[in-house]
Formats: C-alpha cells, sequence, structure tokens
C-alpha cells in the first residue's frame, strides 16, 4: 500500500473537520482543503517530470503548505526529504548531498538565504517556493497547486492550467511504488556527530500510523516538535489518520504555546523536556487546567517531573515517556496515555506491539536478562530500511535487529530504562561511566541548575568524569562540596576526578539532547 494513497483515503473521510489551524491566526485548513491541494500538487509535479526514484526535498519553516506538499510528493511515487531551514550553508549543502534531492521546496525566506548554495547543486533540477515572486527559472507552489493541462515541457513555467481541480473520485496515486520502498528520508538530530539520512519505508510509517493509539480523536491536539524531524512528521501523521485537528505554533514561542493551551483547552501535551521546563519555569498566568497527560521524548526527563508540574497544570495526571530515534520512525518504546497511571518513574515504557526488542551485552553481544545494562536493539515494521548510502551491516546485527547504540535495561515488567548512549560512555580504567546517570544525580543537589559530564582525558586512567555546572541563582557550591556530593552517592569509578567546572548554560539542541562533542571542546579548550 502507497501511504499517500492511505493518507488521501482518510482525509476524504474527514473532509470536513479542520486538519491544522494556526495557533497565531486561527486560520482553519481542513482535511478537504488538505486532500485537494495535494491531488492538485501531485499532478502538476507528475507532469513537470517528478517520477519514482527522485528525491523532493522541503526546506520551510511550519506552514500548512508543506502538508500538502509532502502528500503531493509522496503520491508521485518520489521520496520526500524535509530538511531543518536553520542550517547554514555549509550544513545544508552536506545535508543535501546525502540524499541528492532533485527537486527542493522552499519557503521565501529560506530562498532568499540559500539561493547561492542551492544554485550550486548540480544533481538539483527545480526549486519551488512558497511564495508570490520569484526568478523566471523557478517555479512558485502557488502555480503548482492549480494543477495543470497540456504539454507543458518539465521545468518550464507552469501554464495552461486547468479549468477545475482534480477529483478524489478521478485522482489515481502512482502504484509503482509502497512496502518496503523508501518514503521519507530524514536526518538524525546530529547530536554526537554529522546528521545520518535515514530511509523510512512505506511500511515503516504506516505501520506507525496503525499502531494503537489512546488519544481521542475528537480532542484537539497541540504540535510544536519541528516537521522536519520524524516527532513532527510521522507524530503528525499518526493524529491525522485519526481525524485528529492539530494546533500548530509556525514559530516556537512560549507565550503563545499556553496561550493556545488555554484558548484551545488542549488536554493531552506532546512535549520535549526543554519546553516542559520552560512551561513550568514561566510567570505568564495562563489557565493550563485542561491538562490531563503530558508525554515526553526525544531526551532524559528528570525523575520528579510531576511534582512540579503540578504546581502549572493543576489537572495533572501523569506525565509519561517514550524512547526512539529516528531509524525506528518514532517512539518504539512507550508508555500510552491510556496507561500513564500505570507507567513507571524513570521508565519509558513497554515495547510497541509488533517490535521485538533485546538488550545485549556490549562486550559478548550475547543477551541479557532483566536489570543488566546492555545496547538496547530492535528488530521489527518500525525499522529503518537502512541509511542512505551506507551498508547494513555496520548498524544491524546477524539476527537483523537495529543496534540503536544506547544503554539500556528492562526491569521484571519488562519496563524499559535508558542509561546513555554506548558512544558517550566514560572509560575510566576498565569500567564503563554513563555521564547521564552522574547528571541525574547532580541535578538532584539544591544547588545545581542543570549539569553536563564528559570526559577528561587522563594518562593513567583513560578518562575521568569531569562536571559542568550551571548553579542556581544566590546559590553557593563549591568544586569539592559537589565532588563530596557525587563520591558519597555513586560508586568510585563515577566520582568526579576530572573535576568540577561553573559555566553559565549547558549547550543542547532543541529537544533538550546534551550537546557533549561542545562539552569536550570546552573540557580540551580548559585543559590546554
Ligand atoms: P545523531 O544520531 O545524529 O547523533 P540523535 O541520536 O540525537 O542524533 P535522534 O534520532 O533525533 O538523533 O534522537 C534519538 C536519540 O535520542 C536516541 O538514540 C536516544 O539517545 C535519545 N532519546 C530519545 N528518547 C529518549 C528518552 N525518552 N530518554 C532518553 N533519551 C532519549
Ligand atoms: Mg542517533
Amino acid at each position: 500500500l502507497n501511504f499517500g494513497e492511505y493518507f488521501l483515503r482518510r482525509a476524504y473521510q474527514f473532509k470536513d473537520k479542520p486538519a491544522f489551524i494556526n495557533a497565531a491566526t486561527h486560520e482553519v485548513y481542513t482535511f478537504g482543503e488538505l486532500l485537494q491541494d495535494s491531488m492538485n500538487v501531485a499532478v502538476s509535479l507528475t507532469h513537470i517530470g517528478v517520477r519514482k526514484g527522485n528525491v523532493v526535498a522541503i526546506c520551510t519553516e511550519s506552514r500548512k503548505e508543506f502538508w500538502s506538499a509532502v502528500i503531493g510528493t509522496v503520491c508521485t511515487g518520489a521520496v520526500l526529504s524535509p530538511v531543518n531551514p536553520g542550517y547554514t550553508a555549509g550544513e545544508l549543502k552536506h545535508i543535501l548531498g546525502i540524499a541528492e534531492p532533485n527537486y527542493v521546496f522552499c519557503s521565501p525566506s529560506f530562498y532568499e538565504k540559500q539561493e547561492k548554495t542551492l544554485r550550486s547543486l548540480t544533481f538539483l533540477k527545480k526549486i519551488i517556493v512558497f511564495g508570490d515572486k520569484c526568478p523566471s527559472d523557478v517555479l512558485l507552489y502557488r502555480d503548482l497547486v492549480l494543477p495543470i493541462s497540456g504539454d507543458a515541457k518539465s521545468g518550464i513555467i507552469v501554464t495552461n492550467r486547468l479549468t477545475r481541480d482534480v477529483r478524489y473520485e478521478e485522482f489515481t496515486v502512482a502504484d509503482v511504488c509502497g512496502g518496503s520502498d523508501a518514503l521519507f528520508i530524514l536526518y538524525s538530530s546530529g547530536t554526537t556527530g554529522l546528521p545520518k539520512g535515514v530511509m523510512l519505508t512505506h511500511l515503516n510509517v504506516l505501520t506507525s500510523c496503525s499502531l494503537p493509539s489512546a488519544v481521542d480523536p475528537n480532542t484537539m491536539g497541540l504540535i510544536i516538535t519541528p516537521w522536519y524531524h520524524t516527532m513532527g512528521l510521522v507524530g503528525t501523521f499518526n493524529s491525522l489518520v485519526l481525524g485528529r485537528s492539530l494546533v500548530y505554533l509556525s514559530k516556537f514561542e512560549l507565550d503563545l504555546y499556553l496561550r493556545t493551551i488555554e484558548r484551545y483547552k488542549i488536554s493531552h501535551l506532546n512535549i520535549v523536556p526543554p519546553v516542559l521546563v520552560a512551561a513550568c519555569k514561566s510567570e505568564a498566568q495562563y489557565d493550563l487546567s485542561s491538562v490531563q497527560l503530558i508525554y515526553s521524548g526525544g531526551a532524559p526527563l528528570q525523575n520528579d517531573t510531576l511534582s512540579i508540574v503540578k504546581t502549572k497544570f493543576p489537572n495533572i495526571i501523569a506525565v509519561t515517556q517514550g524512547y526512539g530515534m529516528t531509524e525506528t520512525t518514532l517512539a518504539v518504546v512507550r508508555t500510552l496515555f491510556q496507561n500513564a497511571k500505570q507507567g513507571k518513574a524513570g521508565s519509558v515504557g513497554l515495547v510497541t506491539p509488533g517490535t521485538v526488542a533485546k538488550v545485549v551485552d556490549i562486550e559478548t553481544r550475547k543477551p541479557v536478562g532483566p536489570n543488566v545494562h546492555g545496547e538496547l536493539c530492535f528488530k521489527g515494521p518500525l525499522i529503518m530500511k537502512g541509511y542512505i548510502g551506507k551498508d547494513k551491516t555496520d548498524d544491524f546485527d546477524d539476527e537483523g535487529f537495529f543496534k540503536t547504540g544506547d544503554i539500556g535495561y528492562y526491569d521484571d515488567d519488562k519496563y524499559f530504562f535508558i542509561v546513555d548512549r554506548l558512544k558517550e560512555l566514560i572509560k575510566y580504567k576498565a569500567f564503563q561511566v554513563p555521564p547521564a546517570e552522574i547528571e541525574a544525580l547532580l541535578l538532584q543537589h539544591e544547588a545545581v541548575q542543570d549539569a553536563g559530564v564528559v570526559g577528561l582525558k587522563h594518562k593513567e586512567s583513560g578518562e575521568v568524569p569531569l562536571a559542568f555546572v550551571v548553579k542556581r541563582p544566590g546559590k553557593t557550591v563549591t568544586e569539592k562540596e559537589i565532588q563530596a556530593f557525587v563520591a558519597e552517592r555513586l560508586s568510585n569509578p563515577k566520582h568526579l576526578r576530572g573535576g568540577v567546572r561553573f559555566v553559565t548554560a549547558i549547550p543542547k539542541n532543541p529537544s533538550g539532547k546534551i550537546l557533549r562533542k561542545e562539552l569536550r571542546k570546552m573540557a580540551s579548550k580548559a585543559a590546554s
């Protein structure tokens, strides 16, 4: 089955309902309008030569046209590849060089900023801009959404529009692809190195959209994660196929976010940890009593979150978590909203139905039992096809399990816990020290607002743990006190032998992941 076809069928079913509502303008975009625009875009793209085997990139801030461009593209059989519009010219060149798209949709501001880079890419055949004006060799989305007739040569400015829209009953998607064909090429966040191009298939996304969801389609959803990331992209599709209306922010602003929760009486929040922290700290007075459940993902959540959240969201029942990565489509381990009360503090939940998990010893690669740390590995219909241009054998084991690079364990009830990333483990003598464990402890110190831990190179021991600490305003604490605090509570290899450095901020990405590569730079700078 082609995901585009499946989506159109769902959209047709809900055609009178709002699909998207702009939080700032309250403009409504219905499923019917989305359906119509997507079909028109698909016909126009086919007309200008977009085919199976092509890659179409999209670089824009959140705007409603994003979705018709995405669905229109996938209905042609081409692969869609959304890219962070905030990349610098150098980053953009690297990213677009991975999948080598032939077509790119972009917002006017992105086009203005990156025109030179885009024009230097020889694999790019056509640029399409969401706007009113463009140079003569660039296309306007506006013209694509009004379908064309006649035999215009591919790549020539579209003329001869049809006098009517394409009709759903007559529309057929390219049936040449589906199943294990690539649908999206997404990029990992680039937390540990350069972002990798992840190929997700029609089956991956269809599976994700058909998993049980406890979210009531009659409640309004609110989406704030960026649409170029799987949490925004596939997460949104998960809601839309249920006919759930979504309010979106074209740009994240805390005040608008809280105001939107109040106005639309949002009951379930999907969130990343930094947004939750910012919401709890905000002084703004909004009525947030509609919120009952909060679901967090993408980065570790502190254990005592529920008690902090209660002060801001008086009717909160539970804060739950999920664990996943770009390579696993969305969460492969999660606590569903409906089971939120049975969730365990600190756990990311249970493995989703249809996915097989194993935890293996990092040395012997043999599966380990409950409560033993090891690398998390997954197999099933949510796992990516592979990285683009990379041999599968590096990232999948002999049994076909994807090796996540994350260390974790499951308890006797099969609830999973994330410990840290394999790559980030500090190698102190023969021990492997997870920095995230030390960070979680430091956050419990009353004078510590934030903390990040890395390994500092050390002659005899290999590496020793070093902590960067942001002090709470008005609090004083010394290096010695922090070292003693850790030494009293954690085993010997985890003691802060590399010392403690006080800083004003810990470098993080927008979803709250600590950029330890930046911390390592800070550590080596200070050491030299
Ligand atoms: P890159 O692979 O390019 O270095 P990245 O791994 O950060 O970047 P993503 O695919 O966006 O890119 O993030 C997936 C990672 O996020 C997981 O491998 C895991 O380390 C982390 N993660 C996701 N959910 C959680 C969670 N609930 N708790 C802790 N960590 C999480
Ligand atoms: Mg990763």
